[in-house]
């Protein structure tokens, strides 16, 4: 039996590309770390800060909540979780919020950025995809680690397309990532001291 790459226990390991053999405890320190990193870089919290949660139901959602309770459950931030459907997201569910964390992963972001470069809606800026930094490989080895319950859902088309892209061209994800990001700064983040 394979043994965990980082503690070397004796314990059932899951074996994703991008992070190698890890048992599921040392896979819940590298999910949570990224995490914790990704917020403090991407989209830090404020004090006082108020931030709606959109729960869709979702493995992904799920995830996200685990992540916010065991990462940010210190924060002072004040927290609204909101059960709803991503696509049901209407402006004025920003209102009042200065953000609005959606339960997405590396791989939806690859998928609506390439849907906005083909000329459709821009996603908002105040709409964090909260699990950006995660493949959808590493959110669903996280859930099974964590015991959150799965709801399978059939992938888009597109989705399968790049998910196809992604097994033969390593890192497509990541790259589609890091170029959406770029794409979606506001106009003026490029001044001043970052
Ligand atoms: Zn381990």
């Amino acid at each position: 039996m394979p043994r965990c790459s980082s503690c070397e226990a004796d314990a059932p390991v899951t074996d994703i590309k991008t992070v190698g053999a890890l048992c599921g405890r040392c896979l819940i320190g590298v999910v949570e770390r990224r995490i914790k990193k990704d917020v403090r870089l991407s989209h830090p919290f404020k004090k006082g800060e108020r931030v709606r949660v959109i729960d869709d139901g979702s493995t992904k959602a799920g995830v996200m909540l685990a992540l916010l309770g065991s990462c940010l459950g210190g924060l002072p931030i004040k927290r609204e979780d909101r059960k709803a459907a991503i696509s049901s997201i209407e402006p004025k569910d920003f209102e009042g919020f200065s953000k609005l964390l959606l339960p997405l992963s590396a791989d939806d972001l690859a998928k609506d950025f390439l849907r906005w470069l083909f000329g459709k809606d821009q996603p908002d800026t105040k709409a964090i995809p909260f699990l950006a930094c995660l493949l959808d490989s590493e959110v669903e080895a996280y859930a099974k680690a964590k015991g959150i319950s799965s709801s399978p859902t059939t992938p888009s088309p597109l989705r399968r397309d790049i998910l196809d892209f992604e097994s033969r061209y390593p890192g497509l994800i990541h790259g589609l990532l890091k170029a959406s990001r770029g794409f979606r700064q506001p106009a003026d983040a490029g001044r001043g001291p970052r």
